[in-house]
């Protein structure tokens, strides 16, 4: 593999010889909440992580208010849930471009409820999670440059220091420094609508300002202010148009001059601790590899927040990414197992912006849109349609084209009750599982990979399911010749 060029802009030039430092398995350059998982998960393989965080401190205020059920499925698979449940709350309710729904009653999760939790709180647990588990997590350290050869990745820190490793990750959010000195396009719509959001403290009552914000949303959609349970509103208006520079946070005055503007009244908004703007650019990275060089999370796919599934995608990205960057580490993947990230993870992703999309133009000011949004209003209210859409938006749906066989095979399970347990509990390693109803299958070959448990589920329509570590199908039946070629495919070669 030719060296990729090192594109620095205003970071330290690399030049000679790489490092003569010691050799880190994964640098992850990112520790919000795709980062911090990855780490997590590439430590529960014995990976060599280090995470290179940009900001000493975290300064982006609540963030994301929740994750959908997929999300809590990912957390219970991992035996966190006890963790995260206490600090949240449970609404058993969907949400599409707006509207909010009753998740159907029979919808195939053990966890039918959209979680709302700040993204603050879930940085928290994450990063105690990836440093309980020996991530070597760097506060204050930017990457600010790269260079791949066929053996490794140079990265260089925003002060001048490197750091070599055999794989780099870019989970370094929307404006990903690593995508842009890989080069990699990011193709999609520009913004063309903004909104600005503040997390003040504010002096109007809450009631005054839920009445309010009800009061103009009867004409004009766009405005929404709640309190965050912490002293702090969640305030977000509709902007003046587009910002020039829209890294550039608005100031307070700009916040209550459009509140002014929209609501007639700024609800005493003061003491901001984020301020920030909002767009629906939407777009996607060409490639999610280049040679050592992965991304994730925000870094790969970006969308406006309506709809609340830009935290769902990291954290799945990464479940999806770990095991199998694990298996690359420790030499047993199978050739292409590392590319079936982008090719799994990349459609659901562009899925995802569609659907965005569709909510972000059901919020228009237009008629059109409006008597758009009056008929899908409608048509929500029928279970089919309800169920498809909550399907999607919880990330229940998802389904990876794993190449036909069984119907079960390339989604997930729910957390099926076992005759002892249930089959998230056999998960926590993050290693495959062979769930066995038959008792006659094996998976001997592969015990340093892959857990065999002899269980049976009066939910399982399966004789034996193989799962992979993050939960997903990869064979069901109970021919032990298939059995046999399909964790050949998914878990290397035997040994033993
Ligand atoms: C107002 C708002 C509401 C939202 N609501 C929801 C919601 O309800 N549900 C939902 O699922 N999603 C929601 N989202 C989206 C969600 O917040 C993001 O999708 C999520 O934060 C992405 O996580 P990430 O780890 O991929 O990237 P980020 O959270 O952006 O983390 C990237 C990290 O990389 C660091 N970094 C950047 N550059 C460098 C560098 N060069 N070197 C080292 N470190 C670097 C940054 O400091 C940051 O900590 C919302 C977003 C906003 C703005």
């Amino acid at each position: 593999m030719p060296e990729t060029e090192v594109a620095e802009t205003d970071g330290p030039e690399i030049d000679g010889p790489q490092t003569d430092g010691p050799v880190t398995d994964v640098v992850v350059a990112g520790g919000g909440p795709t980062g911090l998982l990855l780490a997590a998960e590439l430590r529960l393989h014995g990976v060599d992580v280090v995470v290179l965080e940009k900001e000493t401190e975290r300064t982006r205020g609540a963030g994301a208010l929740g994750m959908h059920a997929r999300s809590v499925e990912v957390l219970a698979q991992r035996g966190l849930l006890d963790r995260f449940l206490p600090l949240g709350r449970q609404h058993p309710i969907g949400v599409f471009a707006g509207f909010v729904h009753p998740l159907p009653a029979d919808l195939d999760t053990a966890h039918a409820f959209l979680f709302g939790l700040p993204q603050s709180a879930t940085e928290r647990l994450l990063t105690d999670r990836a440093l309980e588990l020996g991530t070597d997590l760097r506060r204050g350290a930017g990457l600010a440059g790269l260079a791949q050869d066929d053996d490794g990745v140079t990265v260089t820190l925003a002060d001048g220091g490197r750091l070599r490793s055999r794989w780099l990750v870019g989970c370094d959010g929307g404006r990903s420094r690593v995508r842009e000195l890989l080069g990699v396009g990011f193709a999609g719509t520009p913004a063309t609508v903004e909104w600005l959001l503040g997390e003040v403290q504010v002096s109007a009552a809450p009631e005054t300002v839920a009445a309010a914000v009800t009061e103009v949303r009867r004409t004009q959609l766009g405005l929404g202010a709640g309190p965050l349970g912490d002293g702090f509103h969640r305030v977000v208006v509709p902007a003046d148009g587009l910002a020039a520079d829209r890294s550039v946070p608005p100031t307070l005055e700009d916040l209550q001059r459009q509140l002014l503007a929209t609501a007639g009244t700024d609800f005493g908004a003061h003491s901001p601790r984020w301020l920030s703007r909002i767009g629906d650019a939407t777009r996607l990275a060409e490639h999610y590899r280049d040679g050592r060089v992965l991304l994730a999370g925000d870094a790969a796919h970006v969308h406006p927040p309506v709809g609340g599934q830009g935290l769902d995608l990291g954290l799945q990205d990464a479940v999806n990414l770990g095991w199998k960057l694990a298996a690359e580490v420790a030499g047993w993947a199978p050739p292409d197992l590392l590319d079936t990230y982008e090719t799994e993870r990349r459609p659901v992703a562009d899925a995802v912006l569609d659907t965005t999309r569709a909510q972000t133009a059901l919020l228009a000011d237009t008629p059109g849109a409006q008597a758009l949004r009056r008929l899908v209003g409608e048509l929500l209210e029928l279970p089919a349609a309800n169920r498809l859409v909550a399907e999607k938006i919880s990330g229940l749906a998802v389904r990876y084209d794993l190449g036909g066989g069984h119907p079960l095979v390339g989604g997930r399970l729910r957390d099926l009750v076992l005759d002892a347990g249930s089959l998230y509990d056999l998960l926590h390693a993050g290693r495959g599982l062979l769930l066995d109803q038959t008792g006659r299958l094996s998976a001997r070959g592969w015990a340093d990979r892959v857990d065999h448990a002899v269980r049976t589920s009066a939910e399982l329509d399966a004789p034996a399911v193989l799962l992979r570590p993050d939960g997903h199908v990869v064979w069901a039946g109970d021919d032990p010749d298939e059995l046999d070629r399909a964790l050949a495919r998914w878990f290397g070669a035997a040994t033993g």
